[in-house]
């Protein structure tokens, strides 16, 4: 199937995951994105609850990808980093509309909706979310 053919279907499942929900678990304080069904310091005795995180957050660490994988061929090179969002958790992404200098540990990022491809399977960038520098 097609990505034109999906459009609205596909709509529906990116906004909750544009908007960021994580959860926090109420016992130790510690977030987490993608939102965990357990926490991994408390076990069962962590209280999760769904939270809405910021959008912003900076570059830990980050590296450029030149082979990539199928479906990403024309979009190589790009860099895809460790970001830590302001409100704590870590996430791997891509980083959109970049400059060489851009490139550097602690640059404050925000997230952005990007296009997605239906068909990634690396885990990268099939979350539809994307960082750019601000
Ligand atoms: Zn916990």
């Amino acid at each position: 199937m097609g990505y034109e053919s999906s459009v609205p279907l596909f709509w529906r499942l990116i906004k909750p995951r544009y908007q960021l929900i994580g959860n926090k678990c109420t016992t130790c304080g510690n977030t987490f994105y993608p939102p965990k069904f357990l926490c991994p310091i408390c076990r069962k005795e962590g209280k999760l609850e769904e939270i809405k995180l910021g959008k912003t957050g900076k570059i830990l660490t980050f590296s450029i990808v030149r082979s990539a994988p199928t479906g990403f061929e024309k979009e190589t090179p790009y860099p895809v980093a460790i970001i830590e969002l302001d409100d704590g958790p870590r996430l791997t992404s891509q980083i959109v509309d970049w400059k060489e200098e851009d490139l550097q540990i602690g640059r404050k990022v925000e997230a952005c909706f990007r296009r997605i491809y239906t068909d990634g399977k690396e885990g990268i960038i099939n979350y539809g979310l994307k960082f750019r520098p601000i």
